[in-house]
């Protein structure tokens, strides 16, 4: 008897690499500390977040059109080192 409404539907958010939608799931949440970018896979840091698919290829679109400062609302470049580390690892090849 829970008067509950089910949400059906799944958040789309859009990478800001390719510019594609995709399921937040999909998407890896970036978010910037102190001038760098800085993933966060559960979604748990606060502040503003940016999402990008957790590929080399996506990472380097959005570097190279400067996505994650605009997305991210900082006005300085983002350094992505770790960012870039944890997209290779997670490839996983
Ligand atoms: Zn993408």
């Amino acid at each position: 008897m829970s008067g509950r409404t089910r949400i059906r539907s799944c958040p789309e958010r859009t990478c800001v690499g390719c510019r594609e939608r995709a399921a937040k799931n999909e998407l890896l949440r970036i978010v910037a500390i102190e001038g760098a970018c800085v993933p966060d896979p559960r979604g748990t840091l606060p502040g503003r977040g940016a999402y990008v698919h957790p590929v080399p290829v996506c990472l380097d679109q959005a570097v190279r059109r400067k996505a994650f400062p605009r997305a991210l609302r900082v006005p300085g470049p983002l350094d992505v080192m770790a960012l870039r580390q944890y997209v290779e690892q997670a490839q996983g090849c």
